[in-house]
This record gives C-alpha cells, sequence and structure tokens, in this order.
C-alpha cells in the first residue's frame, strides 16, 4: 500500500494566517494526490477526490491536507495540456464577456491589464477586443503557447518570474486562480507588487459559504484535489488585507465570490492607492463558463 510519505504529501500550514492547529472537517475515500497534469487542467472531471480538507483552528479557513508539496503542484500545472478547453471556447467567450462588463463598471480605471492565469487567452481576447492593452501570465506552457498564437504578450511561468516592472499595470486579473495557489496571499502581494497605485486587482474564487456547500457535504462537485484552499467571502477579504489590497467591492452568489480591492498606500495614504474586487466562483470552481463577477 502506498504511503503518504511516499507521495510526498504533507501536512501544511494554513494559508492565510500560518496557523498548524487544525481541525478534519472531511475525507474522501483515501488520500487523493495529484498524480499527473491532467488532474489540475481546467476541463477536469476529477470530482469527488480532494483527499482530507481541514479548518484552521485560528482563522476558519478551509483547505486541503496534507498535499503535495508547492515544487511539485507548480511541475504539474506547467506541464497541463488541455484540448477539451479549446473546444469550449466559445462559450467561455460569453462569460468572459459578462466578466469584463462587470469589471469595466466597477472599476473606474483603464489601462495595462495583467491577466493572472490566463490559460489559453480567452479573457485576454476578450478584453484586447474591448480596448485593453493585456498582457497575460500562465504556467502552462502548453496554454501559454496557445494565448501566444492568437498574438498576446504572454509570460510562461508565475508572478515570482514575471519579467514585467513594478508597478506597471492599471488592473489585474485572477479569474477563479486563487483556490488553486499553494501560497494565495503570496499570489496576492506578488500581484500587488505589479498593479500601480491607484489600480485594481478583480478576482473571483468559489464560495464555501453555502447551503448547497454545507448540504452537499462530500458531494459537493468542486471538492476537488487541484482545489487546494476553500474561501468564503470573509476569508478571501482577510487574505487580501494580508497581502496589502483594500476591498473595494466584494459580492458573492450561492457559487462565486467577487471582489475588487486596491492596495492602501501606507501611512501617508489620503485616499485608497489600489483596490481589489473579489467575487466568488461559481459552483463550476475554476471553470470561466460558468464563474462571473456578481
Ligand atoms: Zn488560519
Amino acid at each position: 500500500m502506498t504511503t503518504r510519505d511516499e507521495l510526498r504529501l504533507h501536512d501544511v500550514p494554513c494559508p492565510l494566517c500560518g496557523g498548524s492547529r487544525v481541525t478534519p472537517v472531511m475525507r474522501d475515500e483515501g488520500f487523493h494526490w495529484i498524480s499527473g497534469p491532467g488532474l489540475v487542467a481546467c476541463t477536469s472531471l476529477d470530482h469527488g477526490a480532494f483527499g482530507q480538507i481541514v479548518a484552521c483552528d485560528q482563522c476558519g479557513l478551509r483547505f486541503r491536507s496534507p498535499r503535495e508539496d508547492d515544487a511539485t503542484i507548480l511541475s504539474l500545472y506547467a506541464d497541463v495540456e488541455d484540448e477539451v478547453y479549446l473546444e469550449n471556447e466559445p462559450a467561455r467567450v460569453a462569460t468572459f464577456s459578462r466578466a469584463l462588463s462587470r469589471l469595466e463598471r466597477h472599476v473606474p480605471v483603464r489601462g495595462p491589464l495583467l491577466d493572472v492565469g490566463c490559460y489559453t487567452g480567452v479573457f485576454l481576447d476578450v478584453a484586447a477586443r474591448a480596448g485593453w492593452p493585456v498582457t497575460g501570465l500562465e504556467p502552462s506552457r502548453w496554454a501559454a503557447q496557445a494565448a501566444s498564437a492568437k498574438g498576446h504578450r504572454v509570460h510562461t511561468g508565475t508572478l515570482d518570474t514575471a519579467p514585467f516592472p513594478r508597478r506597471s499595470f492599471a488592473v489585474a486579473t485572477m479569474w477563479d486562480a486563487l483556490e488553486h495557489y499553494a501560497d494565495p496571499v503570496g499570489e496576492l502581494r506578488r500581484a500587488r507588487d505589479f498593479v500601480r497605485d491607484g489600480g485594481y486587482l478583480v478576482l473571483t474564487t468559489m464560495n464555501i459559504d453555502t447551503l448547497a456547500v454545507r448540504m452537499l457535504r462530500k458531494r459537493w462537485p468542486w471538492y476537488m484535489r487541484m482545489h487546494l484552499t476553500y474561501f468564503t467571502p470573509e476569508t478571501v477579504e482577510a487574505a487580501l488585507g494580508r497581502a496589502g489590497w483594500r476591498m473595494a467591492m466584494l459580492t458573492w452568489s450561492p457559487g462565486t465570490i467577487s471582489c475588487s480591492s486596491s492596495p492602501p498606500t501606507g501611512v501617508e495614504e489620503a485616499q485608497p492607492a489600489a483596490r481589489a474586487c473579489v467575487g466568488s466562483a461559481s459552483p463550476t470552481g475554476r471553470s470561466p463558463s460558468t464563474s462571473a463577477i456578481s
């Protein structure tokens, strides 16, 4: 029998507050691990296998633990190929068009836009057509190539390795990506580095503070091993605050939290320097086809 040590699974501290005291919330029939990049693809149908989910005793955040180490997770995302996603792109155009419309209603600034986790570039297409100067960032070599082939400027990798000048974007977007990061607060903080004062971060992530999630428990389909962290409106706001963002707008639906926020300027701030909009993700998790800023 394979042990969790052989799978390199290890207990992780709370990704929000760093606390190490946790209470197991639910476990599937085994310590499921991410055995290949297909399990982290956007169109993965890996529902129902999520390993173990714990709740932080200190802040209440729910997250997957034990899990793979950060480097293993990142390498899996780098190797993702997802031809099914390309076939579904027309439906995703409609979803991202709605997301952009909401962004433009809530965000008063215009300028260079960075889509963090741009995948094959569907949102880049939509935003570029609307006149936004867009740049993408994507760890999957295959997806980044697909986005580049559409004519977009795309950096293959993560915010850690991004070559962009600091404070060079007016808006950063993170569509249903936060729940996939090993270090979500760190990613939000790194995103802050690239957004200018007065700029905005707009993101969506799944909302687990819903009746459906509580009633379905293990059968809630978006408990999946690729989802490392499960946010509520409260915990996503806390994560943004820890990362240096000031909430500008936070809305949620049964499926999705949406918010925008901006970074505070520090002691000398007379007005918010940058803001974040957060929204909750729809019940389809990362799939943009059903997510929206609400
Ligand atoms: Zn915590």
